[in-house]
C-alpha cells in the first residue's frame, strides 16, 4: 500500500475542472527536518476560490502552476514534529498540499484551540475561514448597523449561511437570495433570515422590491453576474455593496469577456460605497474572530451546516459541487480519521 496520496495539478482546465485538471498520485511519505513537522491531514476545506488557483487569472496570491500538488486550506494532526511550536498531538491548520502526510515549517500555520462544546468539523467549517470572512465583509467592510436591510446572495452556502445569522445577531433584516426551495427552507427555517428568494424560480428584482421598499442598506456579494445586478437595481442611498466573492465567473479563462454588471450608474445614482475584500488581509486579528463567532456557536445563536465528503478521492467531485450548488452546507473532505478524543 502507498505510504501517502496527494492530487497533483496536471492540466490547466479552459473552463469547468475537467478529468485531466487533477490526478491522484501515490508519494512517499516525507520527512520533517530541522523546525519542521508532519501533518497528517483530517479536514480539507473546499473553498471556491481552489478553481482560481488553476485558472490563469491575475490573483491577489501567487496561482498553483501545473506539476505543483493542489493545495488547500487544511486542518490536520502533527504526527512527528521537530518544532517546538506544534507538538506532537497537536491540531494544526493552515495551506497545505492536497494529500494525506505533508511536512511543514510552521509559516502560516496555527495550532488549532480545542473548544469543548464544538465538533472539530464545525468548529474547522466555521472559524478557519467562512466565519471571518462573513464577520469581517458584513461588519467592518459592509459596515451594517441595527435596522438595517441586508441582502446576502449564496446565502446557504458556508459565508452565506452566517452572515444572515450574524446580520440577524446585530439587529439587521436579512434576505437571502439562493437556488431551490430546499435550500430557501434552511434560509429561514435553520438561519434565521427573514425572507428567502429563490432565484432559480422567482424574479430576484420584484421580489427585492416588494420585500425592502425602502431599498437594501448593505447588499453582501457571493455570486456576481444577474444577482449583482439585481442587488445594485434595489440600494438605498449612500448604501454599501460588499463584494465576497463573484463564483459565477470562476469558471472563465483570463480573456473571456464576462458581461456586467449593467446597474452599475446605481454607483452615482444611489451615492453607493462599493468594496471588495481578501480574507488573508485580516489573519491578525483571527483569534479576536474567532473567540467572537465560537462564543455565538455555543451560546446557540450561530449555527453552521457542514456536507462532508468522506476520502481523498473524493476532494476533485467534491470541489466541483461547488459551482454547481450541489454542496448542502460548508463544503470539505476528509482525508483522515478525527484524533480519538477529539
Ligand atoms: P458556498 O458554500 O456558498 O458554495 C457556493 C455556492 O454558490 C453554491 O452552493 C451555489 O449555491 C452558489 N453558486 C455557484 N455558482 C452559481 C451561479 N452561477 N449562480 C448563482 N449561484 C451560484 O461557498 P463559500 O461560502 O465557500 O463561498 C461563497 C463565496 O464567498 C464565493 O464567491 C467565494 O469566492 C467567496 N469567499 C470570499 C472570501 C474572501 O476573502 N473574499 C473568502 C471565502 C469565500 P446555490 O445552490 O444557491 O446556487
Amino acid at each position: 500500500m502507498a505510504q501517502n496520496r496527494q492530487w497533483l495539478f496536471n492540466k490547466r482546465p479552459k473552463k469547468d475542472i475537467e478529468a485531466d485538471t487533477l490526478i491522484l498520485q501515490d508519494t512517499n511519505l516525507p520527512e520533517p527536518g530541522d523546525g519542521e513537522f508532519l501533518l497528517r491531514s483530517i479536514y480539507v476545506s473546499m473553498d471556491a476560490t481552489n478553481r482560481l488557483w488553476l485558472g490563469d487569472w491575475d490573483l491577489y496570491m501567487e496561482p498553483i502552476t501545473p506539476g505543483q500538488p493542489m493545495k488547500g486550506f487544511t486542518l490536520g494532526e502533527v504526527v512527528k514534529s521537530r518544532n517546538p511550536a506544534f507538538p506532537v498531538g497537536a491540531l494544526a491548520a493552515g495551506l497545505a498540499p492536497w494529500a494525506e502526510y505533508s511536512v511543514h515549517d510552521g509559516i502560516g500555520f496555527s495550532v488549532m484551540p480545542n473548544i469543548p462544546g464544538l465538533k472539530l468539523a464545525e468548529a474547522f467549517g466555521v472559524l478557519a475561514i467562512a466565519g471571518p470572512t462573513a464577520l469581517v465583509g458584513l461588519m467592518e467592510v459592509g459596515r451594517a448597523k441595527k435596522g438595517d436591510t441586508v441582502v446576502v446572495t449564496a446565502a446557504a452556502g458556508a459565508v452565506g449561511m452566517l452572515v444572515g445569522q450574524i446580520a440577524k445577531i446585530h439587529g439587521c433584516k436579512a434576505i437571502g437570495i439562493a437556488g431551490g426551495a430546499e435550500k430557501c427552507r434552511w434560509l429561514t427555517e435553520e438561519f434565521g433570515y427573514d425572507h428567502a428568494i429563490d432565484y432559480k424560480r422567482e424574479d430576484v428584482v420584484q421580489r427585492l422590491r416588494g420585500l425592502a421598499p425602502e431599498g437594501v442598506d448593505v447588499h453582501y456579494e457571493n455570486v456576481g453576474g444577474e444577482l449583482l445586478d439585481a442587488g445594485l437595481s434595489v440600494m438605498k442611498n449612500f448604501g454599501s455593496v460588499v463584494i465576497c466573492g463573484l463564483i459565477s465567473t470562476y469558471n472563465s479563462a483570463a480573456g473571456d469577456r464576462i458581461p456586467g454588471p449593467y446597474m452599475f450608474r446605481n454607483l452615482i445614482m444611489r451615492r453607493l460605497r462599493v468594496e471588495g475584500f481578501v480574507i488573508l488581509d485580516y489573519v491578525d486579528k483571527y483569534p479576536q474572530y474567532q473567540q467572537q463567532l465560537a462564543g455565538w456557536m455555543l451560546e446557540g445563536r450561530l449555527k453552521g451546516r457542514m456536507h462532508v465528503e468522506p476520502g481523498i478521492e473524493r476532494a476533485v467531485d467534491a470541489l466541483k459541487m461547488l459551482y454547481t450548488g450541489a454542496n448542502t452546507g460548508k463544503l470539505m473532505v476528509q482525508f483522515g480519521r478525527e484524533p480519538q478524543g477529539s
